[in-house]
């Protein structure tokens, strides 16, 4: 099975879609990409992209920024995904994974006055982190980038070395995860993923002004907290020793759902296994995540493959 994508205007082989040498966001990291995980559904024989919407409203959000002007609107973007995700064949999760790029082959460090264009591919989704055992971080030598220096708030290319060193880091030192502070010391984020913690019965993640990524994951999670479990959600900076303090850790992504934290520094949180609130909602999210409640229909896209 030959996976396409769509490029340069068209649907093609993967293998066709070539990029040349000099384009410029490959040297800058002057882009912005997406990841929507479209769900497999077997008994419907579907797939549930989940949150397709939002994510093209922060794609074309960081395009804004980056002034990377395209000749697709949010509904051509939304329409090309579900088009290529029907094409792709697979009968799999699959994550779409759109780009908008600095396709200039001129050599200089700006924005303005270049060329654009959008790509997308879509590949399977293996586990992003393994939940089997729980995940184990450590709170990374890297601070997260402050929204001073690159815009925080959306998925800019360039922004994600900054991930890659910490990511790297923990890899390498044995951990599964790392945990960011933000430049004054607050707990943002993990590498690709938003965090929450509870403490003595509270539900508690970082707010926006710590830098993070507004993950819709986190959204969906804050609002299944309140409308499922009566939980509410304290956004507020959690300081580093709070980690230590805390029964529970989860993280949260598009590719990585709901993972507990069982250990931050080598320290276990609460006794080191899944924390009650965790394992709620790991229990609830993923017929949620398959477009299974009717609650909550705005997050959901079915589409029915082609091939
Ligand atoms: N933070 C970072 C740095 C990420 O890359 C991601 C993954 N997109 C997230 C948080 C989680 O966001 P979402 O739930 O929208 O995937």
């Amino acid at each position: 099975m030959e996976p396409y994508a769509f490029y340069k205007g068209d649907f093609m082989p993967l293998s066709e879609a070539k990029m040349g040498i000099l384009t410029q966001s490959l040297h800058y990291g002057t882009a912005t990409f997406g990841g929507i995980r479209g769900n497999w559904d077997s008994e419907q024989e579907r797939f549930c992209l989940f949150r397709l919407q939002d994510h093209y409203n922060r794609l074309l959000y960081a395009c804004h920024i980056l002034r990377i002007d395209l000749p697709y609107s949010h509904q051509d973007m939304c329409q090309l995904t579900i088009e290529l995700v029907k094409k792709s064949g697979y009968r799999q999760n699959v994550y779409a994974r759109p780009l908008a790029y600095k396709s200039s082959e001129a050599i200089g460090v700006k924005i303005h006055g270049l060329e654009n264009d959008f790509l997308i591919i879509v590949t399977t989704l293996p586990p992003y982190l393994d939940t089997s055992q729980g995940v184990r971080c450590c709170v990374s030598s890297w601070r997260r980038i402050d929204d001073s220096m690159i815009p925080t708030k959306c998925k800019i290319t360039g922004t994600y070395v900054n991930s890659a060193l910490a990511k790297t880091e923990a890899i390498e030192n044995g951990f599964d995860e790392a945990i960011l502070l933000t430049q004054d010391g607050h707990v943002s984020e993990g590498s690709g993923e938003n965090i929450f913690i509870v403490i003595n019965g509270t539900l508690i993640t970082p707010p926006a002004s710590d830098n993070i990524l507004m993950g819709f994951t986190r959204d969906a999670v804050m609002k299944l907290a309140k409308n499922e479990l009566g939980i509410d959600t304290v956004e507020r900076s959690v300081g580093r020793s709070e980690l230590y303090q805390a029964q529970e850790c989860f993280l949260t992504g598009t590719a990585t759902n709901i993972a507990q934290v069982v250990e931050i520094d080598r320290r276990p949180v609460g006794n080191g296994k899944t924390g009650k609130i965790t394992a709620k909602l790991q229990e609830i999210f993923p017929d949620i995540a398959l477009g299974k409640n009717p609650k909550y229909s705005d997050w959901y896209t079915m589409v029915y493959p082609t091939q």
